[in-house]
């Protein structure tokens, strides 16, 4: 293990997410964002199934994006890393951990539809973890956009102070790209280049009053939060876009305002400004507080800085298997971590060697020798390591907080074809757990079947194809029963939010399973006390 100064490029680098409801358009925006970076050379459109972030073969399938893929590109001389995390709330568990890890996240909103349920909880988990967020509403070419009403959402739903940076030129389907009422200048995409080349322009006439007074607004709203800018603008003078741009930039990092941009992700639209507004609001891995070390020594507790002199410190937030490889996401704290070397878990008491460390990208893996603190890798050889594990030097433990999960919502009983492949199918379910610690496995050995216990019909749903996908397995399934519990497990240490989330979830699913009671699997047990009425399992077993 060795150590180096903080380099320069430590604040040229952005590790963010991308959060929002299903369907905004995540996935869309991100596939964009690596079309315009140079990481694809071809538009990948969910429909089509061609989407490079949704790399599992399900998520093309089913259009939803289910683990979270990180993946690294380039916009003006930063490294981004975004984290592509899913709107369902089966998976919001995957937003949880990436939340913890990230500097900083782009929220979308769809234009239409304004903030929905799952993006007012995932923002609630964002405001948790503090993380300076941007937002972008999407399908503004759509019939009834409408970002004004989008705008008053985030004030009145998120109770934030969102901070419009730009027009929209042109509205509905003759939405043609934004006004910057910064550079107080029109930028429209043409449509025969795929929106590759963004064409700027004087403000038509007809634009320019409503240009100018949202501008006065924008000024207004920043300099309440900037006592230097404040005193320029009541002194009248002009203010360059270099000053705005940096007063927008504090007031983003502390969490004061939102700035909100515009676009079509679908049409190609808005997307490069996107990309600049990342750079220039959205906290480098320098400008997030540092993290302290929870007991129970003063040695484990100690403070790192993101910074790579100091003792190696890292974050384990996400185990995956990759082509039947297991890989260890890790977000470094402090330090640097080189190829080969042994790091050592607290949680365990013991070291682990590290083999390769990858950085992630859409659709290739790049070796790398070395990774320092602020950049997020995957490491492959760590075995026992798993998600919320602090990984660090030997000679200078420390153990950051763990990850805190909600109890299962759902059970369900599953059983392989034949016998023979009882031991297969534990061992594939031991792998899939390893990975996602959501997902609970018990072996019923009265009925001879094993449960498991998830977040959802979904998430289960997603397992059992896993299964027959990547383990070659076919099963028989149970029909889904709710987990009955008084209450929910690591209540201390979630949130209010997410456990009102957790606990509607559940209630959600009694009510839908309770239309059908006499359709319970048999051999399934409750994890907890059922109700006196619950009927009695009645016969399971659907093929697969
Ligand atoms: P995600 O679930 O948030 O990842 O959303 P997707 O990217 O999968 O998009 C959901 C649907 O909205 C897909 O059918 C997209 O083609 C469509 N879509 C995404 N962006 C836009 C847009 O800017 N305009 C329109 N009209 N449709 C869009």
């Amino acid at each position: 293990m060795t150590t180096q100064r903080a380099p320069a490029s430590l604040r040229r680098r952005r590790n963010i997410g991308i959060i929002s409801h299903i369907d905004a358009g995540k996935t869309t925006v991100t596939e964009r964002i690596l079309y315009y970076t140079g990481l694809t050379h071809k538009l990948g459109e969910v429909h089509d199934g061609q989407a490079v972030m949704d790399w599992m073969q399900q998520e093309r399938e089913r259009g939803i994006t289910i683990s979270a893929a990180a993946t690294t590109c380039d916009w003006q001389r930063h490294q981004i890393t975004i984290i592509d995390t899913p709107g369902h709330v089966d998976f919001t568990i995957e937003v949880e951990r990436s939340l913890r890890v990230l500097d900083g996240a782009v929220a979308i909103f769809a234009a239409v539809e304004g903030v929905q349920p799952q993006s007012e909880s995932v923002w609630h988990q964002a405001n948790r973890y503090r993380v300076p967020r941007l937002a972008f509403i999407n399908k503004m070419d759509r019939l009834g956009a409408d970002h004004e009403r989008v705008l008053q959402d985030i004030r009145d739903t998120l109770g934030a102070s969102p901070l419009l940076l730009q027009l929209p030129l042109g509205t509905e389907e003759h939405f043609q790209g934004i006004i910057d009422l910064i550079d107080m200048q029109c930028v429209s995409w043409r449509a025969d280049d795929a929106g590759m080349t963004p064409e700027t322009g004087a403000i038509p006439p007809e634009f320019e009053e409503a240009a100018q007074a949202q501008r006065a607004a924008l000024l207004e709203t920043v300099a309440e939060h900037d006592d230097d800018l404040l005193e320029r603008y009541l002194a009248g003078e002009p203010l360059d876009a270099e000053a705005i741009r940096s007063a927008v930039r504090k007031s983003t990092l502390s969490g004061a305002l939102v700035p909100v941009l515009l676009g079509s992700g679908l049409h190609n639209k808005g997307i490069q400004p996107l990309l600049d507004a990342i750079v220039w609001y959205l906290p480098s891995p320098v400008d997030v507080p540092s993290i302290t070390g929870v007991e129970p020594t003063e040695e484990t507790a100690a403070e790192r800085h993101n910074d790579p002199s100091e003792p190696l410190a890292a974050l384990a937030f996400k185990v995956a298997l990759d082509q039947g490889r297991r890989l260890t996401y890790l977000r470094l704290y402090a330090g640097c971590l080189e190829a080969g070397t042994q790091i050592y878990n607290p949680r365990t008491g013991a070291n682990e060697r590290v083999a390769r460390l990858l950085r992630m990208h859409a659709n290739k893996r790049q070796r790398l020798d070395r990774a320092q603190a602020g950049d997020i890798v995957a490491a492959t050889g760590l075995k026992d390591a798993t998600t919320g594990d602090t990984l660090c030097d030997p000679a200078h433990p420390i153990r950051f907080e763990a990850i805190a999960y909600p109890e299962p919502v759902i059970n369900l009983a599953v059983e392989p074809m034949t016998n023979a492949e009882q031991d297969k199918l534990q061992s594939a379910l031991e792998k899939l757990a390893a990975e996602d610690p959501t997902l609970q496995v018990q072996f019923d050995e009265e009925r001879g079947h094993t449960i498991l216990s998830g977040m959802g019909e979904l998430h289960l749903e997603v397992l059992i194809r896993r299964l027959a996908d990547e383990f070659k397995l076919a099963v028989n399934v149970g029909k889904p029963q709710v987990v009955y519990r008084e209450t929910i497990q690591g209540e201390a240490e979630c949130s209010e939010t997410f456990d009102r989330e957790i606990a509607g979830k559940r209630q959600v699913a009694e009510v839908t399973l309770a239309v059908a009671p006499a359709a319970s699997g048999a051999g399934l047990e409750f994890a907890g006390t059922p109700p006196e009425d619950a009927e009695a399992p009645a016969d399971m077993i659907d093929a697969v």
